[in-house]
């Protein structure tokens, strides 16, 4: 049996009047876009939710694409059936009969929406359970806990049936909260944050710093991979904004490379990444760091690196330990890239015993004795080039200039 239609649920409770409007229509459109390679399928908004009509195409077709849509709650397979009592009570016996493996308890929920229909809610309740009852045998009912609950809905054209509910992505769609910067490595963590941050509506501008040739040019295609990965979620391409970084690290190094090096490079990255998340209308900074990761995400470390910047920084996965970060990943498709070797601009010149409590007043005064500084990172912004990192694209990225 082919369903009809699926009926999707749109989610957060907590939007009313035009932003839940707002919200409505831009999932829809997210949806459309998920579909798009589906032209047989037929939309029909309603309140709270949207149906979609399959016209033939088979549902297993469109489960995949639409659970990773952000803003749905909650989706359904629907069976549609004519009114007379026959063929509801065919269509739900057909339905109960298909179903693998065989429901040993069920309950029958009825919603009468067409007010007018001969029989009540009880009886439909009775008469569509008792021919389940006659049809399969050893089925009883339980009205508490059973293993499926049908449900049906009385509307004035039609009957719907559905049993199985399919937990939807959840969150905003992408674009509807506004835009940030994501700092990406090549590691597991930042593509998570990334994620986070775009299933709570943010759409991404991503921010990558590499030191080549020091780093190869495969841990760059690996992070175009990444970024290619988040713009499936994204619903369109991800723009990818490639820092080099290697003329900088190199000055600094020559200058100090004692244990706040890394401290001092952070906050050049941070207010690189400020600068380009300005440039481009973010309004915030993502990165991947996770409480007490390594020295650089001490509290103290995180501290004297933020204090560079005033854009505000959002760490997704700062109270998250590492199994539910990798679990996630592994959900999202992004472990399986970021688990490939590369190599990273930050492990470049590493001191032995890099500092997990830098004083910010210590880290700004050896700052203020580095006058090239601001310029080697303006230049850093000048050479930065910019990838639009697509889904659907796997041969070369298109480039463009920065600004
Ligand atoms: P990840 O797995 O995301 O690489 P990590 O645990 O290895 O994180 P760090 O290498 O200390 O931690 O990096 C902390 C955060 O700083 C990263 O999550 C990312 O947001 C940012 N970051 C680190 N390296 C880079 C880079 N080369 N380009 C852009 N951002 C980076
Ligand atoms: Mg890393």
């Amino acid at each position: 049996m082919n369903p009809e239609l699926v009926l999707v649920r749109l989610g957060e409770l907590t939007l009313k009047g035009r932003n839940r409007q707002r919200f409505e229509r831009a999932v829809l459109q997210h949806i459309k876009r998920a579909l798009g390679e589906f032209p047989e399928l037929e939309y029909k908004p309603e309140f709270g939710r949207v149906k979609i009509y399959l016209n033939g195409r088979s549902y297993s077709d469109i489960a995949g694409p639409l659970a990773a849509v952000f803003g749905i709650s909650s989706f359904s397979p629907v069976y549609a059936a004519s009114l007379e009592p026959e063929a509801l009570q065919a269509a739900a016996v057909g339905l109960m009969q298909a179903l693998e493996p065989a429901p040993r308890t069920f309950k029958v929920s009825v919603r009468r929406v067409n007010k007018s229909y001969p029989y009540d809610t009880h009886e439909l309740n009775r008469l569509l359970g008792g021919c389940i009852l006659r049809a399969l045998p050893g089925i009883k009912v339980d009205v508490h806990r059973p293993d499926i609950e049908l449900k049906a809905e009385i509307r004035s054209e039609g009957a719907l049936f559905y049993h199985q509910v399919t937990e939807g992505a959840g969150g905003f769609p992408v674009g509807t909260n506004g835009k940030a910067a994501l700092m990406l490595s090549g590691g597991i963590d930042s593509p998570v944050a990334g994620y986070l941050a775009m299933r709570q509506g943010l759409e991404l501008e991503a921010v990558h710093f590499h030191s080549y040739p020091y780093t190869s040019e495969r841990s760059q295609d690996k992070v175009k991979d990444l970024a290619r990965k988040l713009s499936q979620y994204a619903g369109g391409p991800v723009r990818l904004h490639m820092v080099p970084l290697t003329d900088l690290q190199t000055a600094m190094h020559r200058a100090y490379g004692g244990n706040l090096y890394i401290t001092l490079l952070r906050r050049s990255m941070m207010r690189i990444a400020a600068r380009i998340a300005e440039a481009n209308g973010a309004g915030a900074i993502v990165t991947g760091e996770s409480l007490g990761q390594v020295a650089s995400q001490t509290l103290p470390s995180m501290n004297a690196i933020n204090a560079a910047v005033r854009i505000p920084v959002i760490r997704p996965l700062v109270c998250m330990e590492k199994r539910e970060i990798i679990r996630l990943s592994e959900r999202i498709g992004t472990y399986e890239i970021s688990i490939l070797p590369h190599e990273d601009c930050c492990t470049l010149f590493l001191p032995p015993n890099p500092s997990t409590n830098p004083k910010l007043k210590v880290v700004e005064s050896m700052e203020d004795k580095m006058p090239w500084l601001k310029e080697a990172e303006d230049s850093a912004i000048l050479r930065t080039e910019t990838v639009h990192a697509d889904a659907e694209r796997t041969e070369d990225d298109a480039l463009s200039a920065f600004f």
